[in-house]
């Protein structure tokens, strides 16, 4: 009934012959993705190259983060229009690395948000604790916070994604066990529940480490519903492998 996503946010990697070899080594596959979506989160500059790259494909295209004005002087940063005018449906919001390195808080995610699907972008809004969080008991409380705080008077669900990134999991090797995900997953799915009728239609992913070999175990559970893939969506043989296992 929900349709499986896996998102590869390439954050700031590549250069731009790799970004177009990388997306190219991704397309050449699609026809073996069957139901599964696949989505690309490459840089900003290269949303439009990628796009002529993949748009005749299946294969959809991200961006990783979006301002909410929707234009002026803010120097650096890339608006939903801009975004939506490279070719993006999706956008990434919230993601760990934006909290712990440019200020992102709960306010601003969901700020992003708004803006996000009110500019028809759908939004993956990330969320997930720390590793002294989750080793003093306070892992539920931190997801419903952030969940709560993300969804603040917000009820265009039909346009959201939510993603289940435990930060120590993120890049580290580690990968929460399907039981731990499934935990979260299920504990978000009765989340969504309060705040919609609709909350068996919304896919959550999980994200942290996830490789062609733990992909399929960690599907396999009933409130996964993809993954958001970092490092092993920068080479093609791996991203593919993750979807194959995902089928
Ligand atoms: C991420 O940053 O969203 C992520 C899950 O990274 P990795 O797959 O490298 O752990």
């Amino acid at each position: 009934m929900r349709k499986t996503l896996v998102a590869g946010n390439w954050k700031m990697n590549m250069v731009a012959d790799e970004a177009l070899a990388l997306a190219k080594g991704v397309v050449q596959s699609a026809g073996e993705f069957g139901q599964t979506e696949a989505l690309v989160c490459p840089p900003y500059i290269w949303l439009s190259q990628v796009n002529e790259t993949i748009k005749k494909s299946t294969v959809k295209l991200g961006a990783q983060d979006l301002f909410w004005e929707d234009k002026g002087a803010f120097t650096g940063e890339i608006s939903a229009a801009m975004i939506k005018s490279a070719g993006c449906d999706y956008v990434i919001v919230g993601h760990s690395e934006r909290r712990q390195f440019f200020g992102e808080t709960d306010r601003t995610v969901n700020k992003r948000l708004n803006k996000a699907v009110d500019s028809g972008l759908i939004a993956i809004v990330c969320l997930g604790e720390n590793f002294q969080q989750r080793e003093s008991g306070l892992t539920s409380s931190i997801i419903s916070s952030q969940f709560e705080n993300a969804f603040l008077n917000f009820d265009q669900f039909d346009k959201v994604v939510v993603a289940y990134e435990p930060i120590w999991a993120i890049g580290t090797g580690k990968t929460a066990s399907p039981e731990q995900a499934q935990e979260v997953h299920q504990q978000l799915r009765g989340l969504l529940e309060q705040k919609t009728d609709k909350y068996d239609t919304i896919r959550i992913l999980y994200g942290g480490s996830v490789k062609p070999g733990n992909a399929a175990e960690l599907i396999s559970k009933p409130d996964i519903d993809g993954f958001l893939v970092g490092g092993a969506s920068l080479k093609a043989a791996d991203f593919v492998g993750i979807i194959k296992s995902s089928l």
